[in-house]
C-alpha cells in the first residue's frame, strides 16, 4: 500500500531500513555529530512549539490519528522523552497509555485486544508507552509467560513459527490502521548496557529516585543480549513505510528527544493536514450570524441608554 507519508523522504540516519537489514549490533547509541546540551535543548524547544500548531491543525483536519509507540530497555528514557515532547500539545488532543503485565481480562482476548482498545480517535495523537511490542519482546524472552496466555492447543510447539506468527499480526494490524488514517510511528529508544549501570546506580543513590528502581530490572538487564535479539527481530519483521521504526541513539537524553520531536514534526507536516473550508452556503450563513449578533448588541446598548434616563 502507499503509505500516508513516505518516512524516506525524511532522509533520517536512524530509520530502520523495511528489508530486514538492520543490525542491532551496528546501531549507535549515540549519535555521530554529538550535539551540545545547548544546542539540543534550543532543537527540542523548537519542535514542541511546531508540534503545538500541528496537532491544532491534526485537530481541526479531524481526518488522520497519530500513534507513537515507545519500546526500550529499562531507563533508557521513555517517560522523560514521552513528557518532554509532548509537553506543548493540548491535553485534550492526546492520550498517553502505559502498557504493563496484561490483566486476568486481557490474557482472556487475543494479543492485540488490548492494544486496539487504546487507540487515538480521529484528530489525536495516540502515545503507547510499551505496547503490543511486548508480545514479541518480554514475552520471547520469558516464554513461561504464554502458559497464562491460554492459546489453542499446539499454539507453543513451535516457538519460532509462533513469533513469526505474531509479526504478522502486527503488520496486519498496523497496515489496517494506516489504510484507516493512522500514521504509526515507532521509536526504540537504543540505550547501552553500561549507560543503563549508570542510570540504574543513580536511582539508587538518589532517595527521589529509589521507587524508580525494582529487583526485576536487574534480572532483566542480566538478559539482554536475548532482549538485543528479540529486538533485532522484531524490528527487522515490522519495520514498514506506513510503520517505521527508528532506532534513536538514547546515551544522550536531550539529544534523543530533539531527534524523536524532529521526527514526529516532521512526519505531520509530510500529511495532507487542512484546517476546514466552509462551503459558500455556510459563508453566507456566516453573515447572516454576524448581522444577528450585531443587532443585537446595538439593540442591547438602546434598552440601557432607555434604562438610564
Ligand atoms: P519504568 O521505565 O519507569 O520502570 P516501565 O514501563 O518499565 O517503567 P513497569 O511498571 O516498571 O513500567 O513495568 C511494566 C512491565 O510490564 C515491564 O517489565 C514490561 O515488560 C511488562 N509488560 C508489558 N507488557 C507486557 C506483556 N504483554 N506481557 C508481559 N509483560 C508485559
Ligand atoms: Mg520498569
Amino acid at each position: 500500500m502507499k503509505p500516508l507519508f513516505d518516512p524516506q523522504s525524511l532522509g533520517s540516519p536512524y530509520l530502520v531500513p523495511f528489508d530486514g537489514s538492520f543490525d542491532l549490533a551496528q546501531a549507535p547509541t549515540r549519535m555521530a555529530d554529538e550535539p551540545t546540551k545547548k544546542a539540543s535543548k534550543k532543537a527540542l524547544g523548537e519542535a514542541v512549539e511546531r508540534l503545538e500548531e500541528l496537532q491544532r491543525k491534526l485537530y481541526a483536519d479531524d481526518r488522520y490519528s497519530l500513534l507513537l509507540v515507545f519500546q526500550a530497555m529499562d531507563a533508557a528514557g521513555k517517560d522523560s522523552t514521552i513528557r518532554n515532547v509532548l509537553t506543548g500539545v493540548n491535553p485534550a488532543g492526546c492520550q498517553v497509555f502505559s502498557f504493563k503485565q496484561p490483566s486476568a481480562e486481557e490474557l482472556d482476548h487475543d494479543f492485540l485486544w488490548r492494544t486496539y482498545r487504546r487507540l487515538p480517535e480521529r484528530g489525536r495523537i495516540g502515545v503507547f508507552n510499551r505496547s503490543h511490542y511486548e508480545e514479541v519482546l518480554v514475552v520471547r524472552v520469558h516464554p513461561e509467560y504464554l502458559e497464562g496466555q491460554r492459546l489453542p492447543r499446539g499454539a507453543r510447539d513451535d516457538l519460532a513459527a509462533l513469533w513469526r506468527a505474531r509479526y504478522a499480526s502486527i503488520r496486519s494490524m498496523e497496515e489496517h490502521l494506516a489504510r484507516n488514517g493512522t500514521v504509526v510511528i515507532k521509536f526504540w529508544l537504543n540505550v547501552s548496557l553500561e549507560e543503563q549501570r549508570k542510570r540504574f546506580l543513580d536511582r539508587l543513590d538518589d532517595p527521589s529516585k529509589n521507587w524508580k528502581f525494582s529487583a526485576g530490572d536487574l534480572v532483566e538487564r542480566g538478559l539482554w543480549p536475548r532482549y538485543m535479539e528479540a529486538y533485532q527481530d522484531a524490528l527487522n519483521a515490522t519495520s514498514r513505510p506506513w510503520a517505521p521504526w527508528y532506532a534513536i541513539p538514547a546515551d544522550d537524553k536531550p539529544a534523543m528527544r530533539a531527534a524523536v520531536a524532529r521526527i514526529v514534526c516532521e512526519t505531520l507536516e509530510g500529511l495532507d493536514l487542512h484546517y476546514p473550508a466552509l462551503s459558500e452556503k455556510e459563508q453566507a450563513q456566516l453573515a447572516n450570524h454576524r448581522a444577528r449578533l450585531q443587532a443585537e448588541g446595538k439593540q442591547g446598548k438602546k434598552a440601557k441608554k432607555g434604562k438610564g434616563k
